[in-house]
């Protein structure tokens, strides 16, 4: 802090992270480019700590995009602040020229005069209804302009939580909301089931028709997913080539039933070579199903499906396991 006081830096958090890693030695390039802002009597500005912060502390890209948002409404925010005052100052003033009028009437007037101080209020009356007219304007343009950052926060929002490729929801997103969906469930005494998929030999696919194609086959398999839940059910892209169901209020078989559905949605799809017109054969998934036990927490859930998963792997793959149907020796091993 010394040091930032010496250089004339002032201490916001964001200079503070920056002089903070400098003091902690944490990079080499960030003393060399410190030294450089320095070099020749060069002083610290805001952009000085804006540059470096995006060099050296990049934001990912949700922070990113929010933090540009905060900033658009800040600057819309002091803008209007400024009509606002602005809008005051001319009431005030209209004010003051009432009350100049006012005293000229309590001193007697002519009917000449009496003219002179009706136009006089007729054109501060105009003068009033133009600024307001203005201000108007502004607030307008300023309330267009915040319903575009609500758009676009929702819209980062939206992104957060969404798998770029399948569209389905992301890992993150899944996480959260079993979590909700568990906590709900012991509170209501209602059933929560999950749902556990693999794509079978997907390696395979990849490495006999490249990668890109493989891309399109998780696509296909994720369409398979999200055709087939609904309502209150979470479709989610969970890794690579799994996939999970998060089934509100959903009985074990019911949730094996809509498991095999999709299974089965998967089966039928022909896979095309899109560039050949070659026919790649169909693609299978494993699935694995698991009910939410009393005082079990999400993560021994996720556990116990994928046990089942990993059996109706073992078990020749294209195939549903259940947690009841696994072996007592398993279960009691999960
Ligand atoms: P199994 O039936 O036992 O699940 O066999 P598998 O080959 O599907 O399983 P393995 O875990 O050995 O391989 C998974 C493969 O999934 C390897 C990886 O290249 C591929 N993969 C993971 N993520 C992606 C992706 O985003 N795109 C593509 N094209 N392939 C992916
Ligand atoms: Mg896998
Ligand atoms: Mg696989």
């Amino acid at each position: 802090m010394e040091t930032m006081r010496a250089y004339g830096v002032p201490p916001t958090p964001a200079n503070f992270e920056i002089w903070y890693a400098q003091a902690s030695s944490a990079s080499a390039e960030l003393s060399a480019a410190l030294a450089a802002v320095f070099a020749e009597g060069g002083e610290w500005t805001e952009d000085t700590g804006a540059k470096l912060r995006e060099a050296f502390f990049p934001l990912p890209n949700e922070a990113q995009a929010l933090a540009a948002i905060s900033q658009s409404l800040g600057a819309e925010i002091a803008s209007i602040q400024k009509t606002v005052v602005q809008a005051g100052q001319h009431t005030q003033s209209y004010g003051n020229a009432l009350e100049v009028v006012s005293g000229q009437m309590d001193r007697g007037v002519d009917g000449q005069t009496l003219t002179a101080v009706v136009h006089q209020l007729a054109a501060a009356t105009r003068s009033m209804r133009a600024r307001a007219e203005t201000l108007e304007n502004r607030l307008s343009v300023a309330s267009t302009e915040i319903d575009g950052l609500r758009t676009k926060v929702e819209t980062v929002r939206r992104e957060a939580r969404t798998d770029a490729l399948t569209a389905l929801a992301n890992r993150k997103y899944f996480d959260e909301r079993l979590t909700e969906a568990a906590a709900e469930a012991f509170e209501t005494g209602k059933d929560l089931c999950i749902v556990m998929g693999d794509v079978d030999h997907f390696k395979m696919f990849n490495d006999t028709w490249g990668h890109q194609t493989g891309d399109q086959v998780l696509r296909l398999v994720a369409s398979c997913f999200a055709d087939n839940v609904k309502g209150r059910d979470t479709a989610a892209r969970y890794g690579g080539e799994e996939f999970a169901v998060i089934l509100p209020d959903t009985t074990l078989a019911n949730a094996r039933t809509l498991a095999d559905q999709i299974r089965k949605h998967v089966q039928t799809k022909k896979v095309v070579k899109r560039s050949t017109g070659e026919t790649m054969g169909s693609i299978t998934i494993s699935l694995g199903v698991a009910s939410l036990l009393p005082g079990e927490t999400p993560s021994e859930l996720l556990r116990r499906a994928d046990t089942c998963l990993y059996t109706a792997k073992r078990g020749g793959r294209n195939q549903v396991v259940t947690e009841d149907e696994l072996a007592p020796r398993t279960t009691s091993a999960a």
